[in-house]
């Protein structure tokens, strides 16, 4: 199934869930998301394409959300969040 991205329909409204955007995972024929799964407000479909456009923040939080970050190392010295 496509990753869909929604983002509060109404900038400035919202919770920290949707005001940032956030993905979600339906069928291409399957409904619409309308409302935030977490506070209820209004949501629309973000124009860029799956998978693309992945916000940082959205990532920080579902982790932080998780309860668990963990670190990778990538090279000397150089570390990655790995969720
Ligand atoms: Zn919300």
């Amino acid at each position: 199934m496509p990753t869909y991205r929604y983002e509060a329909a109404e900038s400035g409204k919202g919770c920290a869930f949707c005001s940032g955007g956030f993905e979600t995972v339906h069928p291409i024929a399957g409904p619409r998301v309308e409302r935030c799964p977490e506070c209820g407000a209004p949501v629309v479909r973000a124009v860029c394409a799956p998978n693309i456009g992945r916000s940082r923040t959205d990532l920080d939080y579902r982790a932080k959300r998780a309860g668990f970050s963990k670190l990778r190392r990538l090279g000397k010295g150089e570390y990655e969040k790995e969720y």
